[in-house]
């Protein structure tokens, strides 16, 4: 089939856009003008600009039965929503989600929004599909997995032109459902939801979250894979992203040798989300040399699909480095949980740090070996980038040195950023190998608070005369319980420390301004989430409200918020707190 992939093709131009919107009757001109002064463009559910490029342009499976099955020469099925509901209710919604797709704020007023968000009640001008994917899991491969449980409805062009897509997690089964039910339950969703914003606002890359429903059923979970099944409250989470395409997208079709496919896709998400890719020219910025001699040369410019893995490394290396920094443990990093547009996405037993500890992982499942532990996630972050190199290869995408270049860059950009990251967190004039490796392995011994270490360490003064029994004062409240030996251990840290702030150009306050902007005050700790589960699951929803709103403004200090930033008491260690298995 010959398709026509100009911007035009790809949807409603802007102009288009503007003139309906201009169309709308004198009621919505009304609604418009409020916000006018804002920019903002408010429009109904009804109103949204529904786009179906994955559907239009990609290969789909011609049977829409829903028996679990392998799907084959597809990249999804045609699925719509089908959990069962009775009386879904609105928990919360994302109010610069729902700017982002200029939807009006008033519609999440609306009585049969949690009817629409729960799939009930179809929205106009979706077409509905399940994704086909998969994944090495824990370093396996596990064949096909793909939206088991994930009913994407179709993608919005905004006034921007952006393209996002909405997607219904826990909307009920589909063809990849496997043995599963295709439902969420109420508790998962919540940390979904909640995180998804919030690493949001710490400035980290990820999948949004519009809204959160209950679908008002019970659905049955072995929460410990214990034998101790409970019925749980459903619900379904809107998530929304530039696109969901994962390193399982494309690996499932190479491991078919559907290479055609594994090409089609990579045009798919080039012509999409790497456009500036299309039309390389010539350029020495785009050259490297990867080692001796003429054939030593990656000239990126002469291989979109290797200039487009680079980038894929790249944002997949900037994202690692950013949960390192920040101290987040994403738990399931198999190659269906990486998103080729360098999100952080699939959220399940994650965890940020509490005390500090490298082998944290929060999964349960996880325990045996630790392969998703806080101090592996680099590493495994570039196994992963090597098995979408290898995929790409193996369509003959790109060639050996290309893919061989690919990881090298992975690991060059993640120390590159993961350097700059520290030395900001820190405050120091230059990055200091030694000086942090001695503060991470202090910190480890002494289980200190990560997040809250790091907020305090802005108060140090840079001034060597302070007294030397002076020097952990600012660190006090984090520095619990500490014996002589490890009080001087500490002590000689805070003074390295503060030799090495003198060759600085900032004041302390400017440093502490500079530290604070990247050292957040307020952090999504697992047990602030269970705290907003439990109400919710009594059907109380206001502390999944009041946690969203605190993690808006992470790096602010927030007055009468402090309880948020307080250290977790000791039921937060308790399993299925800051340790949580996959069902969910
Ligand atoms: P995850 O661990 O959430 O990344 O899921 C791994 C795979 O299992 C994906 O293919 C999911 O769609 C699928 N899956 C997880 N939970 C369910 C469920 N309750 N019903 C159907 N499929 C599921
Ligand atoms: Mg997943």
């Amino acid at each position: 089939m010959d398709r026509d992939f100009s911007p035009a093709a790809a949807g409603p131009s802007l102009d288009a856009i503007s003139d309906s919107l201009k169309n709308q009757s004198l009621e919505d001109d009304n609604r418009n003008e409020d916000s006018n002064s804002q920019n903002r463009v408010n429009l109904k559910l009804e109103e949204l600009k529904w786009d179906h490029s994955f559907v239009r342009e990609l290969p789909g499976d011609p049977i829409t039965d829903l028996t679990p099955r392998e799907v084959l020469h597809a990249c999804y099925t045609t699925v719509f929503p089908s959990a069962e509901v009775d009386n879904p209710q609105l928990v919360a919604w994302s109010e610069s989600v729902a700017e982002l797709l200029d939807l009006d704020p008033r519609e999440f007023e609306r009585p049969d929004l949690a009817q629409i968000f729960s799939g009930a009640s179809p929205l106009v001008g979706i077409m509905p599909y399940a994704q086909c994917y998969g994944g090495h899991q824990f370093g396996m491969w596990a064949g096909q997995l793909g939206d088991g449980r994930a009913i994407t409805l179709g993608e919005i062009l905004n006034s921007k032109s952006e393209r996002w897509e909405l997607q219904l997690k826990g909307a009920g089964r589909t063809p990849y459902s496997r043995f599963a039910d295709g439902l969420a339950v109420l508790r998962s969703s919540i940390r979904e939801f909640l995180c998804s914003e919030a690493m949001h606002n710490l400035g980290i890359p990820t999948t949004r979250a519009l809204c959160l429903v209950t679908t008002g059923k019970y659905v049955t979970r072995d929460m410990f894979y214990d034998g101790n099944p409970k019925d749980e409250p459903g619900a379904i989470v809107c998530r929304v992203a530039q696109s969901f395409l994962r390193f399982g997208s494309y690996q499932i079709h190479a491991t078919r040798d559907d290479f055609d496919l594994v090409h089609k896709l990579a045009d798919y998400c080039i012509r999409h989300h790497f456009p500036h890719l299309e039309n390389l020219s010539k350029s020495d910025t785009l050259s490297f040399t990867t080692g001796e001699g003429d054939d030593s040369v990656v000239d990126l410019t002469s291989n979109k699909y290797a200039a487009w893995a680079v980038e894929v490394a790249e944002l997949t290396a900037s994202l690692v480095a950013k949960w390192q920094a920040i101290g987040f443990t994403h738990g399931v990093l198999n190659t269906d949980n990486m998103s080729v547009l360098g999100l952080t996405i699939d959220y399940g037993p994650f965890g940020f740090l509490d005390a500090f500890d490298p082998s944290y992982t929060p999964n349960i499942t996880d325990l045996p070996g630790r392969r998703y532990c806080f101090a592996n996630q680099p590493d495994i972050g570039s196994w992963n980038i090597a098995q979408f190199a290898t995929t790409l290869s193996s369509a003959q995408l790109i060639n050996k040195k290309e893919t061989d270049y690919i990881i090298e860059r992975y690991g060059t950009k993640f120390m590159d950023e993961y350097q700059a990251l520290v030395t900001k967190k820190l405050g120091l004039p230059k990055y200091n190998k030694q000086l942090i490796s001695d503060l991470l392995k202090n910190m480890a011994v002494d289980k200190v608070d990560y997040t809250n270490f790091f907020r305090l360490l802005s108060n140090v003064k840079s001034d060597p005369a302070i007294p030397e029994e002076s020097l952990l004062v600012p660190l006090k409240a984090v520095l619990l319980d500490i014996g002589k030996e490890r009080r001087d251990a500490w002590t000689s840290w805070v003074k390295s420390y503060i030799q090495e702030l003198a060759e600085s150009d900032l004041s302390d306050e400017e440093r502490k301004t500079s530290m604070n902007s990247v050292n957040p005050k307020y952090i999504l700790r697992n047990y602030l989430c269970q705290s907003a589960i439990d109400a919710a699951e009594l059907g109380d929803f206001e502390e999944v409200r009041r946690l969203l709103k605190v993690m808006e403004r992470p790096y602010d200090d927030q007055p009468g918020m402090e309880k948020y930033a307080r250290l977790p008491p000791a039921w937060a260690y308790r399993p299925g707190v800051s340790m949580l298995s996959c069902s969910s």
